[in-house]
C-alpha cells in the first residue's frame, strides 16, 4: 500500500526536505498527525498561520466569504480587498497597497515600483537595487537576485541584472555603494530571517532610511517574514523609527491563505497606473477576508502580548545550558545551539514540538496567540533538546 510519504516522494518535484511527519489537522498551536501524535506547532507554517490553525475568527471569515463569492478577478470591486488595503493604509500611514499571493510577488512589485519611480526621476540607466549580504527575498529569478546568498543563485545563471549587495551593518560600504552605482532603490529586511533570525542594527537601518532621503532613493522593507505583528510590532521597521517608501509583505498576513501585499508611501503612491502591473488572484476576497481578521485583531494590547511571550522566550533560553546565544525580535527567534541545529530540531519533534532551522539556528515562529501554558511547555522540550 502507498502511504502519502511515498506518494508525494514518487510525484511531487523534489525540492523540500521535507520532515517524516504527515500532518492531518490542528487547532490553534496543537498539529495532529496522521499516526495520531499531537505536535505542539513552533513553526505556524513559516510565520503564516498568525492565529494558529483553524482560528475560529479567520475560519468563520474565509468560509462565509468563500460560501459567497470565492473569486472574482481583478476587473471588478470587491468588499474585503478594499477593505484590506484600507485597514493595511490606517495602521502604516502609508496611501495606497498593491495585492499579490506570495512574498516573492510582494517583493517583485516593490522592485518594479522603484525601478519606474527612479527612471521617471533620474532616467533609465538608474535601475541597479542595493540589497544586502545574507538577505533573502525570494525564488523568482529576480528576487533570487535581489537575495544576497551565493548558494541560492549556483544554478540558474543568468539572473536579472541590476542588483548589488552589501555588507549589512556597514553604513561606510553602504555610502560608497550609493556613491558608485546611482542606485534606485535600496531594499532590506529589519531582522534578516533566512539568513539565521538576525537583527540589523538601529544605527545601520537609520543611516540607509537617511541616506535614501537624502537622495530621492525609494527604500523598500521586505516585511514577509517580519510583519503583520511578528516582532511585536505591526512592522519592524516601526522598531527603527524609519518611514520607508515601499513596504512589502506575505506570510503572515493571510493567516494561511496565500497573500502578497505590496504597501505604496505618498512620494510612490501614482507610479504604477493602468496596465503597470496585475495578478489574476491578486486581493482575492477569500484571502483578504481571512487577513482582515489577522490585521484587525493586532492592536497595541495584542503585541504587547506577543512581546511578552517574547521576553518570557527569550529569558527562558538565554545562558540556558547547550544555548550560544538568542537572537531576534518579538516571536521571530533564532537559537545558536552547541549541538547542530538539526539535531535539536529533531529531538524536539520526537518530543512532540516542531520547529524550523535557519542557517545554523534552530528558529522559532510560533503562533502570534500561542496560549502561555502551550508555548511554556514547548519552551521546556526545547531547552531539553538543547542540553
Ligand atoms: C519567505 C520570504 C520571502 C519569499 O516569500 P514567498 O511567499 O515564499 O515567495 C521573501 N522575503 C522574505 C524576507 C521572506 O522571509
Amino acid at each position: 500500500m502507498q502511504t502519502i510519504t511515498s506518494i508525494d516522494k514518487q510525484y511531487v518535484a523534489g525540492t523540500y526536505g521535507r520532515f517524516p511527519v504527515e500532518l492531518v489537522s490542528g487547532k490553534g498551536s496543537i498539529m495532529t498527525g496522521a499516526d495520531g501524535k499531537a505536535y505542539i506547532d513552533m513553526g505556524s507554517g513559516i510565520g503564516v498561520t498568525s492565529f494558529g490553525i483553524a482560528d475560529d475568527m479567520w475560519l468563520a471569515a474565509v468560509s462565509a466569504q468563500a460560501a459567497k463569492l470565492q473569486h472574482t478577478s481583478n476587473l471588478y470591486f470587491t468588499e474585503p480587498c478594499a477593505l484590506l488595503a484600507k485597514a493595511l493604509c490606517e495602521k502604516t500611514g502609508m496611501q495606497k497597497v498593491f495585492f499579490s499571493n506570495s512574498g516573492a510577488e510582494a517583493n517583485e512589485c516593490a522592485i518594479k515600483v522603484a525601478r519606474k519611480y527612479s527612471a521617471e526621476t533620474k532616467g533609465a540607466d538608474c535601475f541597479t537595487v542595493i540589497t544586502l549580504e545574507n538577505s533573502f527575498h525570494g525564488r523568482t529569478l529576480t528576487t533570487l537576485s535581489a537575495t544576497g546568498q551565493e548558494h541560492y543563485h549556483e544554478l540558474f545563471q543568468p539572473l536579472t541584472p541590476g542588483f548589488r549587495h552589501v555588507k549589512a551593518n556597514d553604513v561606510q560600504a553602504l555610502e560608497r555603494m550609493v556613491a558608485e552605482v546611482n542606485p534606485a532603490a535600496i531594499m532590506l529586511e529589519c531582522v534578516q530571517g533566512e539568513g539565521g533570525v538576525v537583527p540589523l542594527t538601529a544605527e545601520f537601518v537609520q543611516a540607509a532610511a537617511k541616506l535614501a532621503k537624502a537622495q530621492d532613493i525609494p527604500l523598500i522593507i521586505d516585511e514577509v517574514q517580519t510583519g503583520n505583528g511578528r516582532t511585536g510590532k505591526f512592522y519592524a521597521y516601526m522598531h527603527y523609527g524609519i518611514e520607508p517608501d515601499i513596504v512589502s509583505t506575505a506570510k503572515g498576513l493571510g493567516g494561511g491563505l496565500p497573500i502578497g501585499a505590496t504597501l505604496l508611501s505618498e512620494k510612490v503612491q501614482n507610479v504604477l497606473g493602468p496596465g503597470d502591473h496585475g495578478s489574476t488572484y491578486g486581493g482575492n476576497p477569500v484571502c483578504c477576508a481571512g487577513a482582515l481578521t489577522v490585521v484587525n485583531r493586532m492592536d497595541e494590547a495584542f503585541l504587547a502580548d506577543v512581546q511578552a511571550k517574547s521576553d518570557y522566550v527569550f529569558s527562558q533560553l538565554t545562558g540556558a545550558e547547550g544555548v550560544e546565544a538568542v537572537t531576534g525580535m518579538g516571536l521571530m527567534i533564532g537559537i545558536k545551539t552547541v549541538k547542530s541545529a538539526k539535531d535539536v530540531v529533531a529531538e524536539c519533534m520526537e518530543n512532540g514540538v516542531l520547529c524550523l532551522t535557519a542557517k545554523d539556528k534552530v528558529r522559532l515562529l510560533p503562533a502570534l496567540n500561542i496560549p502561555m501554558e502551550v508555548l511554556e511547555k514547548a519552551v521546556a522540550v526545547i531547552k531539553a533538546a538543547c542540553k
